[in-house]
């Protein structure tokens, strides 16, 4: 029964992912809201029903457009597969509750924050304020937060942030800072604090690593988005474990 379940989920989720792609192509190039249907970047064919199966229609064509045989990126199976893992993945961590269906909204939208920002450097307003009705939804969905703590949790990373990018010009974008804010409501002030400790070992550690193997120069500018997201993600699945884990080390 459960695989069953997750089998759907799983179906669901690939659908949603194939929605995330149409989001991630269309969003900073301002064109969200044209009716037009999906087409080939590259000859601008219109794309039928059958090249719309999430993964299964690239991996019948190979990777390549029906008309003109260019390359269609893995990035579009693969935030597909992503999605679709995602789905029974809450389901088996969080069963058939609110916080799973919580889960699964904020880290598809944190997919679509990552890859825009690998992008185009820049978070867009629209994909922030699609995580205010989880954050809003989380006060009586997810009780175990009390309220203050959501409300320390909106200022604990994005005050300090913001103060940072005052001082120093450029030090973080605006789109972190409200992604902060927005994901610290959700997410409770420690929940948030260990969020963003996650995010700055995997941003520092992906920064060194860049450095190191010649990939960027020092000074290029990296973006924080995606270890911001990261961060979040953990600790909305793996939070309260990783939290006592930290407790039991320093009692
Ligand atoms: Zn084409």
């Amino acid at each position: 029964m459960t695989l069953y379940i997750c089998f759907w989920l799983a179906v669901f989720g690939g659908c949603i992912g194939s929605f995330l792609n149409v989001v991630i192509y269309r969003l900073p190039r301002r064109s969200f809201l044209s009716k037009a249907r999906s087409f080939c970047p590259s000859c601008g064919a219109t794309l039928r029903w059958r090249d719309l199966i999430p993964v299964v229609s690239w991996l019948m064509l190979r990777g390549r457009c029906r008309v003109c045989r260019a390359k269609i990126s893995p990035r579009y199976p693969l935030t597909e597969l992503f999605c679709a893992a995602l789905a029974p993945l809450c389901f088996l961590r969080f069963g058939f509750s609110w916080m799973a269906l919580i889960t699964f909204g904020v880290v598809t939208v944190l997919m679509a924050v990552t890859q825009i920002d690998f992008a185009t450097m820049e978070i867009p307003n629209g994909l922030v304020a699609a995580l205010v009705p989880f954050a809003a939804g989380a006060v009586w969905a997810v009780p175990g937060v009390p309220l203050w703590e959501r409300l320390a949790g909106f200022f604990a990373v994005s005050l300090p942030m913001l103060l940072l990018a005052l001082a120093v010009n450029g030090a973080f974008g605006g789109g972190d800072i409200k992604l902060m804010a927005v994901c610290g409501f959700l997410l409770g002030y420690k929940m948030t604090l260990l969020g963003f400790f996650i995010a700055l070992l995997a941003g520092g550690g992906a920064a060194v690593f860049l450095l190191l193997t010649k990939r960027k120069t020092r000074g290029a500018s990296i973006p924080f988005g995606p270890a911001l997201c990261l961060g979040v993600a953990a600790a909305l699945f793996f939070g309260g474990e990783l939290l006592s884990l930290y407790m039991r080390l320093y009692r």
